[in-house]
This record gives structure tokens, C-alpha cells and sequence, in this order.
């Protein structure tokens, strides 16, 4: 799950990485007080889930209260694209308004879990405010990284080798060192799966602060952070990913194509998109549905994929073990007659009670298009798709 940056400044905060002061603001009148108190020379910044505001126009320094209202009425309510928000952008709510920093050198630190290696690692750069893609592609030389042995925890002289490796020295490693252990504490401490300050800065009076935040926590650990939850923002999610969270119909993950996925586990959700890919198409979603022992799952889990105006075609791809084929057969009937499917549906069954499934489908007399494997469904899918666009 993602939070706003200005709930990740706090969550930093309280774990004691220094970031500038501020408050978030939802009207200019409001962030023209904000201003005033802390000063007018302030920073307005969009609040959205993507990164790269400051690109997009979503982040603007102001000299006075004045100024700081008026950048507030330009930010707020403007549909902000960045390079990750794709091309429709994403509504501006509110803006964070905060004290404006001379800054000095901006760095860039990170901590995240290394699937490799399965462990946390702490990542520091010196080329820090822009794109940590670009510089990772580009010169990976400069991204210096320290695992973290999970059972004996971040140690002071990992902070001090990656400290030394962006050049700091004196008092402002000793701010830094001191940064990075409140960040990996507090990566540790609510789950998160990536903590990210770009940029971290060095003031021209020698402060080092999270100029930036960027905080995910691990969906699987929620359950024990009622505190996170609530800090959720529907409106920056995907809708159909919400419908189907609401539904409760497994992990629905829209994507750019044409073919919507229907697949029991994620193994053969993965299994499956590579297929349609090798055939030649693009699948429109990463729809895993679990064990399915009852057919109205099913019929949710189309009707969230055929509320995508994208999908021109349909491929159910199901293996069943503890799940039945011929209550995703059903569930598959079900759906022509609830939701009047007119979509091409490729249907690729086997497992449990396969030769039921066959049978309610035949009986059926609805034109579903059959897969003897895989390979052969993904291709009448792709086909079909082609044929509908
Ligand atoms: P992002 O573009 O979404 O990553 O937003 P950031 O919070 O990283 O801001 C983008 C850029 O705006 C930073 O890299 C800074 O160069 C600039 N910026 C943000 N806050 C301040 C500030 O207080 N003072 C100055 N001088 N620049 C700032
Ligand atoms: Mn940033």
C-alpha cells in the first residue's frame, strides 16, 4: 500500500529522520495561512501517489503567503501527469506546504527488500533528486548498497561506509548516520517493503533532512497496522482494482492489453500472461482468483474485467485441484446470463471434475471457444481479441 508523502514525513518523523516543517493544506486560503506561520518562503507540493511532481508542475517554491496561495490555487485541483501516473494524470486533493530549504547537495537514500538475496538493503547515492532508474541504468557505479542480516539488524558502521560514500563528514555524518538508522527502524518497525528519501539533502547551514518520502508498506502486514490503513486514499487506486477488492474476488492487477485473464493461482497467472504475450497479444489484467468452490466468484471476477473497455477478448485458464472446473464452468454460464456477456470467451479447463465442466459447457449451447492447453487457448484468445478490435 501507498501513502502520501506528507504521512511518510510523519511516519519518519516519529522514528527521528529530520524533515522540513509543514502542514497540508486542501484550499489556497489555507495554505496561505501555513505559509504565514512558517515564514512565506515555503515549498508547495502536490500530494499524489506518483513520484516526479516536481517535473510535472506539481511542486513550486513561493517567496510570501501571498505567492504561496496562489501556487496553491494553480497545484490544487489540477490533473498532475508525471511519468508515473500515465498519460490521464491524477486530481491534486492537497498540497504540503513547507518551510523552503537553502539546499546544498542533494543524495538519495533508500531502503528496500532485496528479493535476491531476501534481505533488507539500504541503498545511498550522491546523485540524488532525480530518476534512481535512470541513474541504476546509466552509471550503476554510483548506488552504493549495504545488506541487512535481518537477526542482527542495521549496524552504526554500515550507516558510517555509506555516509563516508557520499562524501559526508563531521557533524553532517554524524546527522546522517544517526538519519539512517531512524529510516531502517522505521522500515522494520511498520513493514514496509520500500522507504525511499529522494532526495535527502544537505542545507547550506549543514542540516541533513528527508527533503522527500516515499513509503509502501506490504499489503500482508496491514492486519497489524490499523495506524496505516487508515491512512489509505482510495481515489489514488486503480477503480476496477478497488471494485475487486470490495468483491473479494483475489488479486485483480489492471495492465495495458487487450485480453482479460481469468486464472486460478499466481503461478499460472504469470504462467498464462507469458503465454499470450509469446502468441503475440497483451494481457489487459493479472486476475489470480484463488480456489474458487463457488460459481458467483466468477461472475464478479468477469464482470470487473469486462468493466475495462479495453478487453476485447476473455481467456479463463484453470487448473483444478482444490478448486472444481465445473463450478468455474458454471460460473462461466452463470455470467452470459447475469452480465450478458457479448465478449469472446476462451476457455482452457482441466482438472477436478473435468469431464463435469465439459459437460455443462456443451450443454450450454453458449459459443465459448475451447483450449485444448494452453498454448492452443492462448492463441484463439489473441485471435479473438483481434477479431473483436
Ligand atoms: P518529486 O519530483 O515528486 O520527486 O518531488 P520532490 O519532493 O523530490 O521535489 C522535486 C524537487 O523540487 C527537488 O529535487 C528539489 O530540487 C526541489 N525542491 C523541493 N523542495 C525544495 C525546497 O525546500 N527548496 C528548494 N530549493 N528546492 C526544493
Ligand atoms: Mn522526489
Amino acid at each position: 500500500m501507498k501513502i502520501h508523502e506528507y504521512q511518510a514525513k510523519q511516519i519518519l518523523a516519529e522514528f527521528g529522520v529530520p524533515v522540513p516543517k509543514g502542514r497540508v493544506a486542501s484550499s489556497p486560503e489555507e495554505a496561505r495561512t501555513i505559509a504565514a506561520e512558517l515564514g512565506g518562503r515555503v515549498v508547495v507540493k502536490a500530494q499524489i501517489h506518483a513520484g516526479g511532481r516536481g517535473k510535472g508542475g506539481g511542486v513550486k517554491l513561493a517567496g510570501s503567503a501571498d505567492e504561496a496561495q496562489q501556487v496553491a490555487g494553480q497545484i490544487l485541483g489540477m490533473q498532475l501527469v508525471t511519468h508515473q501516473t500515465g498519460p490521464s494524470g491524477q486530481k491534486v486533493k492537497t498540497v504540503l506546504v513547507e518551510e523552503q530549504m537553502p539546499i546544498e547537495r542533494e543524495l538519495y537514500l533508500a531502503v528496500l527488500v532485496d528479493g535476491a538475496s531476501g534481505q533488507p538493503v539500504m541503498m545511498a547515492s550522491a546523485a540524488g533528486g532525480m530518476d534512481i532508474e535512470a541513474v541504476a541504468a546509466t552509471t550503476p557505479e554510483q548506488i552504493f548498497r549495504v545488506a541487512v542480516d535481518p537477526a542482527s539488524g542495521f549496524q552504526p558502521y554500515m550507516a558510517r561506509e555509506l555516509a563516508f560514500d557520499l562524501g559526508l563528514t563531521g557533524d553532517q555524518m554524524k546527522s546522517a548516520t544517526a538519519l539512517m538508522s531512524g529510516l531502517f527502524k522505521a522500515f522494520v518497525a511498520k513493514d514496509a517493503s520500500l522507504a525511499e528519501i529522494n532526495p535527502l539533502v544537505v542545507t547550506k547551514d549543514g542540516r541533513v533532512l528527508a527533503l522527500d518520502a516515499k513509503f509502501n508498506v506490504d499489503d500482508s502486514a496491514l492486519f497489524r497496522h490499523a495506524e496505516i490503513t487508515a491512512l489509505r486514499d482510495v481515489d489514488e487506486e486503480d477503480p476496477l482494482e478497488v471494485k475487486a477488492k470490495e468483491l473479494g474476488i483475489g488479486s485483480y492487477i489492471k495492465l495495458d492489453g487487450n485480453i482479460g485473464c481469468v486464472v486460478n493461482g499466481a503461478g499460472l497467472a504469470m504462467a498464462t500472461m507469458d503465454t499470450i504475450k509469446l502468441a503475440g497479444g497483451e494481457p489487459a489484467n493479472f486476475l489470480d482468483i484463488g480456489t474458487v468452490n463457488n460459481p458467483d466468484r466468477v461472475v464478479n471476477a468477469l464482470q470487473v474485467i469486462i468493466e475495462d473497455p479495453a478487453v476485447k477478448a476473455i481467456l479463463v485458464n484453470i487448473f483444478g485441484g482444490m478448486a472444481r472446473v465445473d463450478v468455474i464452468a458454471q460460473g462461466v454460464i452463470d455470467a452470459y446470463q447475469k452480465l450478458g456477456l457479448k465478449i469472446p470467451v476462451v476457455a482452457r479447463l482441466d482438472g477436478t471434475n473435468l469431464e463435469e465442466g465439459e459437460r455443462l459447457l456443451n450443454e450450454s449451447g453458449l459459443p465459448v471457444i475451447r483450449g485444448k492447453d494452453l498454448g492452443e487457448a492462448a492463441r484463439k484468445a489473441v485471435e479473438a481479441a483481434a477479431g473483436a478490435a
